[in-house]
């Protein structure tokens, strides 16, 4: 491709939307363009990378023997009543895009495929001879995000590979999900990215186990928890640990004090001069199930301990069949408004005890008239321990579960995980925290699905069985980025050979000179020809605007047909480490022919 035909824009300025390095260098370098929020247009260059990284990611889905196909993105709702997520993606989670057809009827964009891959499934799948299977598209998916931002790192447009397995059984099940764990890890190899694998949470999706494929980078929206001795990685959102020890508490009588002021825990430390870790701290969450009943949730949990509202979420929608709904729809703590709404009387913030009476729970046909009581481990296992008199300006020293508080009967594992805390396989080892860029996540979703949606096999014994499954997603525009955000210096982006958009970029320095355009276009040829993707700049711009250009773009080799062109030679620049060595024209192209066979 010439330069002089392209439609490449670039920017001296970073883009005033920019927020971290790699959307702001897209947008300069001019592989994408803001359309709306959260959505944006592929440019030539864009879509070049794009197609390298869906063509890394079906050879190593091929490979392990997945087929591709492609589904509708427009999708009936009523697949998604069957299945129970059309409430919830609409409502609650609000992340599907619903729109109704002339005749009034309700459609959706598809946010992921679960529905109409299970639907398939039903209809085609008969007996255990058609199992195991596996289809995978590649395909533009669409969620309302709350927040777009970055780019393409959380677009409401974007990308992604999205597969489904069918099994028989959970031990075919965990076959295919070790064959995808192989292949994802295969993918960001080879598209050159330093990535972690985590334990992740199966969040509305559903099923058991899962897996995120995390790209190693400061401006990640996930947090990431492991050990050094490489046996421990989670995401925050699930991850587990032991906390610190509790310092045993001074307060060896229960007693009522005043203690103004103290709405903090902080505050309240300092003024009983106490450790946080003796304190029970209460906090309240308000419900919502899909049937529209509202509870009021109580979570004791020890002092300087935080409450991981995704284990709670996960807690609350197993407990939605006690409150008659299917699912949880959203979880918030009330503000100032809905406090006056629920409760009778203003609530002692920051001097709630675990026993807060019922009584001031105002009736009201679908709010539950009684809290839900949850107590995390960290506030079972304390003992002589700090808590509020449910009255403002005052809290309890020397309490104890079973004497002047009862205990809850449902004890559950809701505190955040943190930096520090030590590893539950191994005391010894603490965690570590790092950010990363959530690439892919694997999943394995056993019969919510097939149960929900009636898509049955025929075993060997002639009968009925659900159809076991897994799902598997890759962000391919979100991989793109995410690799210029671990790959860039100040003069621009730096792309993995793997997925750079051309290998090479022959730049003419003075168009004026005809042997500089003369060896420049032959260059040009012989490398295409060699198979060694290559650009040639012969636009009528100054050779600095060239050279800052090529370097912003990132084109990983960069060869000038200058001054050394009087010994027969070209001056070859590596994008990566910006050294130049001059190379004898007729070895450029078997040496850059080597250097891009030698990339792993
Ligand atoms: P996130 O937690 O970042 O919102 P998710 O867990 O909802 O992502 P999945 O449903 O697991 O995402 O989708 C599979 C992959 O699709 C993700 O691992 C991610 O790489 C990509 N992806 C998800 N949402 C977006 C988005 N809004 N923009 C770009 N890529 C996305
Ligand atoms: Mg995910």
């Amino acid at each position: 491709m010439r330069l002089s035909q392209m439609l490449l824009v670039t920017l001296r300025e970073d883009p005033a939307l920019g927020e971290i390095p790699s959307h702001k260098l897209l947008v300069r370098a001019g592989y994408i363009r803001r359309v709306g929020s959260g959505i944006y247009a592929y440019l030539p260059l864009m879509w070049r990378v794009l197609q390298k990284v869906s063509r890394i990611v079906r050879e190593e889905m091929n490979a392990t023997g997945a087929q591709e196909c492609l589904l509708p993105q427009v999708q009936p709702a009523e697949l998604w009543q069957e299945s129970g997520r059309w409430d919830t993606y609409t409502q609650a989670e609000g992340i599907m895009f619903a729109l109704q057809d002339r005749k009034g009827r309700e459609l959706g964009l598809g946010p992921t495929h679960e529905e109409v891959i299970t639907a398939i499934a039903r209809d085609l799948i008969r007996s255990y001879r058609q199992l195991p299977t596996h289809l995978y598209q590649i395909q533009t998916k669409f969620r309302d995000e709350i927040r777009p931002r970055f780019g393409l790192m959380r677009g409401r447009e974007f990308i992604m590979k999205d597969g489904y397995s069918f099994h028989t059984d959970e031990e075919s099940l965990r076959q295919t999900y070790a064959d995808m764990y192989r292949a994802y890890s295969n993918i960001l190899r080879r598209c050159g990215l330093q990535f972690r694998a985590v334990e992740a949470d199966s969040g509305a999706i559903g099923g058991s186990g899962s897996t995120e494929f995390m790209v190693l980078a400061d401006a990640g929206e996930d947090e990431i928890l492991y050990t050094e001795d490489g046996r421990y990685a989670a995401n925050v959102e699930k991850a587990v640990s032991l906390p610190t020890d509790a310092v045993e508490s001074p307060f060896k009588i229960y007693e009522k004090r005043e203690t103004p002021g103290t709405e903090t825990i902080e505050k309240l430390c300092k003024f009983l001069n106490c450790s946080p870790t003796q304190v029970v701290k209460n906090v309240l969450y308000e419900a919502t199930f899909d049937n529209g009943v509202r509870v009021l949730v109580l979570v004791s949990l020890r002092g300087d301990q935080e409450v991981n509202e995704v284990k709670l979420q996960n807690e609350l929608t197993d407990l939605a069949p006690c409150y008659k709904g299917h699912t949880l729809l959203s979880l918030a703590i009330p503000d100032a408004d809905a406090q006056a709404q629920w409760f009778r009387q203003a609530l002692p913030l920051g001097y709630i005890a675990p026993d807060l009476s019922d009584e001031i729970i105002r009736p009201e046909k679908q709010v539950s008239p009684k809290f839900l009581r949850l107590a995390d481990q960290t506030a079972v296992d304390l003992k002589n321990f700090v808590t509020g008199a449910n009255e403002s300006g005052y809290h309890v020293v020397g309490a104890n579960w079973g004497q002047e508080f009862t205990l809850s009967e449902r004890v559950v594992d809701v505190r955040k995980a943190q930096g520090g805390d030590r590893a539950p396989h191994d005391p010894s080892q603490t965690l570590q925290t790092a950010r990363g860029i959530e690439i892919g996540h694997i999943f394995q979703l056993g019969t919510k699905y097939s149960t929900a949606m009636g898509a049955t096999y025929t075993n060997e014994q002639g009968e009925e069985k659900p159809l076991v499954m897994g799902c598997y997603g890759v962000g391919v525009s979100r991989l793109a980025q995410a690799a210029v955000e671990q790959s860039y210096d100040k003069n621009g982006i730096i792309w993995p050979i793997a997925i750079a958009p051309y290998h090479a970029i022959v730049v003419i320095p003075n168009l004026n000179d005809s042997k500089q355009v003369a060896v420049a276009e032959q260059l040009y040829a012989d490398l295409n020809a060699a198979g060694i993707e290559t650009l040639l700049d012969d636009r009528s711009e100054r050779a600095g605007v060239k050279f800052k250009d090529a370097d912003l773009i990132g084109i990983p080799l960069r060869i000038v047909t200058g001054r050394a062109l009087q010994a027969g030679k070209v001056e070859v620049v590596l994008r990566a480490t910006l050294t130049a060595t001059e190379i004898a024209l007729e070895q450029v192209v078997p040496t850059l022919k080597n250097w891009i066979e030698a990339v792993p």
